[in-house]
């Protein structure tokens, strides 16, 4: 028998229940009671569908409030002084105080811990911090209370728990230079004393996940794999290494050989794992094969999984456990809850609990290949597959055409930047230190409430419009009584940066409840190409002419790039990223160039996601970096040398992609830098950055308005590694989520201080 299992399930609810409910909470309009009961129930209900779908060991602590990984350092009494609780016992008070930070009128309170990306997903953790002296000891209970709650529901869990080289891993080392591995020994024990309890309330299995293993790991890392499992070993319940989002490559002997009783890998992003594996796996020892995609929205392709599946079980036999690829976290709840999606297409799609189902109906076709269910589910997605390799819908010769014409020479500008810069500089007329912001102000009420009552109908498209064109003569008006001198229409009109173009781009479908956790209660829904994309019509040029119309001058146009398109959409499995960012890229450079023709000249193509697209392997990262540098090209170099391009990328750690940014050729950049106090304009020392650049100097993601002498300090430091007259000055991010008179306090001091600049250099 091939036991079905699953890593984990999306907490947040069919309805983001658990968002609703901890928003609640958080408002005062519901009390711990209220929100502990939401959920239990949330854990109730997930356990049975996923029983209902037939997974057979479901797991347990895969619920959190707010996130798995603080979760843990709760567990092991990781919580930094700033939260400690007075009689030391942490509460969920202490948990949403070490997420979301604790206001306090009289001493300034606690910022929240930091929060970053989860491997490669779009899900982010809170990031555990560690002092020299750390002490670990169990202080939270929530486990074996969850455990304890599905024995009492009738149900065979598998807890899982973040393995210990992983959640060390994941933390920072605070107040001090320390070694967080030095860690590990008094960490150890913690499991140990974990495992006992479970094992008391008659669990079987543990999972201990241990992604990194999936990562290039420094040779201590690896050798305290060895230390640590040695010493885990010897606690009780049977054991399962889980790892996931990548192939283990140099590590897999490593992994297979840890002394535990069963490994996970997953087979949908590592396929190539699957024959090497099945050779070193001791005798002994549980394989488990991540078969079905935990991170999109597809269906599985059973035949093609069964085929290894069979193969596995022929050399495993009982041995063999079947899985989605990593947690359903990282997948919306449950397709059958979409009701506006057309038949065909939702009949391609599966979210958490048809994952389920799939994994359930491979691991019985193991064993019962004829069974009548089984005939059937593989006779459905073999239909399914069918039609997905024929589909007009998702096939179109004419852009597959137009992609395969693309030559070399699509991707380039007409001269270098030297010649381009002094056309543009003739043509604009700016002066040094020229001034803007990153493209968006400020997302009032007004706004969403406009486009509310456009989508349901309660306002005619002629009074939307004429809605958005007095937000965006108002943003007009602002700039030019600021003096900035490169104006944005402030993208009123735009929901999202990236929805906003999906939704007139063929190729893309939307959900309605497609939902997936991004951080805390923040769930993101984002948009699934499940066709060849193309655009069917210019999607901004009304927007930036009447804008352009409103001014004398320059009135910069604003689009998404493609790299961030598709890292932000659920793409296709069928064809690569590359394929679908270069269709991408094709429509948008229509996009540019008509924008070009309607007399605009300068535009902003915004790469946000440029560098969370990097594969978490290094041996990875130059072809990715190769081809997402060639789609931001191709989108750009349709124009002619006069017209600027600009990109923007709001986050700082440059300094291992500083080479492929400048390969993407924009004519000039806008980064964030006032966080880090222009710290790290230090990759631009070692490497001359030799486009123009505008270092954001000032930090919109707080409602802090810096004096004008602060920006020039900043200014004055970025002109110490670029030279003036290639420094321009904005803000380091949009405005959208800031307030008017904040936004308009920040962009004078802005302004005075460009002047000072230009003033002393005079
Ligand atoms: N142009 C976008 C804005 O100003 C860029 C957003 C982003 O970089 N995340 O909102
Ligand atoms: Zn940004």
């Amino acid at each position: 028998m091939a036991v079905a299992h699953s890593l984990g399930f999306p907490r947040i609810g069919r309805d983001r229940e658990l968002k609703k409910a901890q928003e609640a909470f958080w408002k005062g309009e519901l009390d711990e009671a209220g929100l502990r009961a939401v959920g239990r129930d949330l854990r109730e209900t997930h356990w049975a569908l996923q029983k209902q779908a037939g997974i057979e060991l479901l797991p347990a602590g895969d619920f959190a409030w707010y996130d798995q990984v603080l979760t843990h350092s709760l567990m092991f009494g990781v919580i930094p002084d700033r939260f400690r609780p007075a009689d030391g016992k942490a509460t969920l008070q202490t948990l949403f105080g070490m997420a979301r930070g604790v206001s306090d009128s009289c001493c300034g309170g606690a910022h929240a811990q930091e929060m970053t990306k989860w491997f490669d997903t779009n899900y982010h953790y809170l990031v555990p911090e560690f002092s020299a002296d750390q002490q670990f000891h169990l202080g939270w209970d929530q486990l074996f209370e969850e455990v304890q709650e599905a024995r009492e529901l009738g149900h065979n869990v598998k807890p899982v728990v973040i393995g210990p080289l992983t959640y060390l891993w994941l933390g920072k080392a605070k107040g001090g230079d320390f070694d967080k591995l030095d860690l590990l020994d008094r960490l150890l024990p913690l499991y140990g004393q974990i495992f006992q309890r479970l094992a008391e309330l008659g669990v079987e299995w543990v999972q201990i996940d241990e992604p990194i293993l999936v990562l290039d790991l420094p040779q201590d890392w690896k050798n305290a794999f060895e230390r640590a499992y040695n010493q885990i070993q010897r606690d009780p319940l049977k054991k399962l290494v889980a790892t996931y989002f990548g192939g283990l490559e140099e590590n897999l002997g490593l992994a297979a050989n840890l002394p535990v009783d069963g490994l996970h890998i997953d087979l949908v992003r590592a396929p190539d794992q699957y024959p090497t594996i099945l050779d070193r796996l001791p005798a002994y020892k549980v394989l488990s094969l991540g078969v079905v995609n935990g991170r999109n929205v597809w269906r599985c392709d059973l035949e093609k999984a069964l085929a290894t599946l069979q193969h596995a079980h022929e050399k495993l036999g009982d041995r063999l456990w079947v899985a989605p690829s990593c947690s359903l976290l990282h997948s919306p709840v449950d397709v059958g809850r979409e009701d506006k999606l057309d038949a065909e297409l939702k009949g391609w799609l599966a979210f958490a609990v048809q994952k389920c189902a799939e994994v359930a109906v491979l691991a019985r076709a193991v064993d019962a290949p004829e069974a009548p269910t089984v005939l059937a589910a593989l006779a459905e997605s073999r239909a399914v597959q069918a039609a997905l390799a024929a589909s007009p819908r998702i096939h179109k010769p004419a852009v597959q055409a137009r992609v395969a014409a693309i030559t070399a020479r699509d991707s380039q500008r007409q001269s270098v930047f030297a010649q381009r810069i002094e056309k543009q500089r003739a043509g604009l007329n700016l002066p040094l230190f020229p001034t803007t912001t990153i493209g968006s102000f400020p997302q009032t009420a007004s706004i969403r409430l406009a486009r509310q009552s456009y989508k349901a109908g309660k306002l005619s498209e002629a009074e939307y419009v004429e809605a958005m064109h007095s937000e965006i003569k108002h943003a007009v008006e602002v700039q030019e009584n600021l003096g900035l001198d490169v104006l944005v229409h402030g993208e009123a009109e735009r929901n999202d940066m990236v929805e906003y173009f999906a939704e007139q781009l063929d190729g893309y479908a939307f959900t309605r409840f497609g939902w997936v956790q991004s951080y805390g209660s923040r769930c993101v829904k984002p948009a699934v190409i499940f066709g060849d994309l193309s655009r069917p019509k210019a999607m901004t040029v009304e927007w930036i002419r009447y804008a352009q119309g409103l001014t004398g001058k320059v009135m910069k146009g604003m689009l998404t790039g493609p790299v961030t398109m598709l890292m932000w959409s659920f793409p296709r499995e069928d064809v690569s990223r590359e394929v679908q960012a270069r269709q991408l890229a094709l429509a948008i450079r229509d996009e540019v160039v008509d924008l070009e023709t309607a007399g605009i000249k300068i535009v902003q193509i915004d790469e946000a996601a440029f560098r969370e697209g990097l594969p978490l392997r290094q041996a990875q990262w130059q072809h990715y970096l190769d081809w997402a540098t060639e789609v931001f090209r191709l989108c750009a170099s349709g124009v002619r040398d006069e017209t600027q391009i600009h990109t923007h990328m709001c986050y700082s750690e440059f300094n291992d992609v500083i080479e492929s940014i400048a390969a993407m050729d924009a004519d000039v950049i806008t980064i964030e830098t006032s966080r880090s106090d222009m710290e790290l304009l230090d990759a631009f020392e070692a490497f001359a950055y030799p486009n123009d650049i505008g270092p954001g100097v000032y930090d919109i993601h707080s409602p802090r308005v810096p004096d004008a002498s602060e920006m020039a300090n900043l200014l004055r430091k970025a002109a110490k590694r670029i030279p003036a007259e290639r420094l321009w000055v904005n803000p380091d991010c949009g405005l959208k989520t800031r307030g008017w008179p904040e936004t308009e306090a920040a962009l004078v001091h802005m302004v005075t201080a460009a002047r000072q600049l230009r003033a002393e250099l005079a």
